[in-house]
């Protein structure tokens, strides 16, 4: 069976006004983007248009009625922010298509509007932020898009054909972007890419100077100043490139979290080979202990396939035996699926169902044992926790810094009254499972 990708629904945006209103633009679209929106740069290819007002001079709300009415007569489909948003019944007598009217910052309810109007599609085979449903990340963290696209041709994958090659974006953008996001109340930052190890690569790694400094269009660049805004840095989709090391060492200074979020895939050399994954070193266990002399609590999470073609029993115990080495503190792994227009299709060696399954289940129970020995060494520990969730009876959810949302697990706490989402208290671990951590506040 082959899988056909719906392509993602696109948005269109004409921004007016000052550059706060181009920030909250810029925000807006980011969102989206990670939400797997592609942008439209005409209303013909849009599904639905933003248009961010501004109200500041009556010339300028001039401009921004006419920005609406050009925007409905083209597309048809308009939403409306930005600081005319304060004034809906004038835009409502005028306009009364327009599908919502938000003010300035509320980005959240802009996205929402875009999701009624132009439902996302979500797709485990595109998506970098998990699914979670139609839920927007809430305000105490936030992903960060740092590029789109991507120069590799792994064999199964059809982003580069779908989003290009990589398009780092500039540092100061991000940083920008970061900054207001902390500002607005976010705890952690959540660094995505299709391979953020490359961040800059395209850009030549050129270096532009913010506030007196000099910063390279660089992972490791960019993660010390992200790094520095406060807010706990947790780093997605990186390729165990020779230069990841100096992440470690940004680490050991506490400017990101201890954590690495590598899509491994697979550990036999052959089936890398054949799915052609970049950074694809043998020595990757050798590099990952010395990653855990340097931060001894590092956690590692991946994702790995099963069934790839050609994938043999031996291949296959390969990589169990490389699991129980690499002690990877939490995988996920998927049965291989051939996606339309994929280059895996054309090879040779399609794993049968049933050995998919089978694999798949002995992947699952393995990886299972390690998280949860992992997990058990965490009892008795203090660690900090960001609060996600409170619930009715005293009790709290949240996540230490070993854990990204939606993906990894939890740590449920008893007597945790008085504590509010967002925040970060130190948590005494009481017990453990192979997927949460239980505690109560220290
Ligand atoms: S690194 Fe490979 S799997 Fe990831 S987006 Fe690029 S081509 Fe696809």
């Amino acid at each position: 069976m082959t899988l056909a990708l719906d392509t993602a629904p696109r948005v269109g945006m004409v921004s007016l006004g000052c550059p706060k209103a181009l920030v909250d633009s810029e925000r807006i679209l980011t969102q989206l983007r990670a939400d797997g929106y592609a942008l439209s740069g005409d209303y013909a290819g849009a599904d639905v248009v933003i248009v961010n007002t501004c109200g500041f001079l009556d010339s300028a709300k001039a401009e921004s009625l006419d920005a609406i009415g050009e925007a409905i007569a083209e597309n048809g489909k308009v939403i409306v922010t930005g600081c005319m948003g304060h004034e809906a019944d004038a835009i409502r007598a005028r306009y009364p298509g327009v599908l919502a009217i938000t003010g300035p910052q509320q980005y959240d309810d802009v996205v929402n509007a875009v999701r009624d109007a132009a439902p996302p599609v979500k797709s485990a085979y595109l998506d970098l932020i998990p699914d979670a449903g139609l839920k927007l990340t809430p305000r105490h963290y936030a992903y960060l898009k740092i590029s789109e696209g991507c120069d590799h041709r792994c064999a199964f994958c059809i982003i580069p054909s779908l989003r290009g090659d990589l398009a780092s974006r500039p540092p100061a953008a991000i940083l920008r972007e970061a900054a207001a996001l902390v500002k607005g109340g976010a705890k952690e930052m959540l660094v995505i890419a299709q391979d953020t190890s490359a961040y800059g690569v395209d850009l030549r790694h050129a270096v532009s100077t913010l506030g007196g400094r000099e910063l390279r269009a660089h992972i490791t660049d960019l993660a010390r100043e992200l790094g520095a805004l406060g807010a706990w840095l947790r780093l997605h989709y990186i390729y165990p490139y020779p230069h990841v090391d100096q992440l470690i060492g940004l680490m050991t200074e506490g400017l990101v979290l201890p954590y690495l979020d590598i899509p491994f895939q697979h550990a036999s050399p052959s089936v890398l080979r054949a799915m052609r994954r970049p950074a694809n070193d043998a020595k990757v266990l050798e590099r990952i202990r010395r990653w855990r002399d340097a931060v001894p609590d590092l956690a590692l999470r991946s994702t790995f396939v099963v069934g790839f073609p050609g994938e043999t029993e031996a291949d296959f115990q390969y990589l169990l035996d490389w699991l129980a080495e690499a002690q990877i503190d939490r995988a996920g792994c998927f049965k291989y699926e051939a996606v339309e227009g994929a280059a895996a299709n054309a090879l040779p060696g399609a794993v049968p169902e049933a050995v998919k399954e089978e694999r798949w289940h002995r992947f699952m129970a393995a990886q299972s044992a390690i998280s949860e020995q992992r997990l058990a060494m965490k009892v008795g520990r203090t660690l900090d926790v960001l609060i996600d969730e409170i619930d009715g009876d005293g009790g709290a959810s949240g996540r230490s810094k070993y854990d990204a949302p939606e993906i990894d697990g939890q740590v449920h706490l008893r007597d945790a009254g008085g504590v509010a989402v967002g925040d970060i208290i130190p948590v005494l671990v009481e017990d453990a499972d192979e997927a949460d951590l239980f505690g109560v506040p220290a």
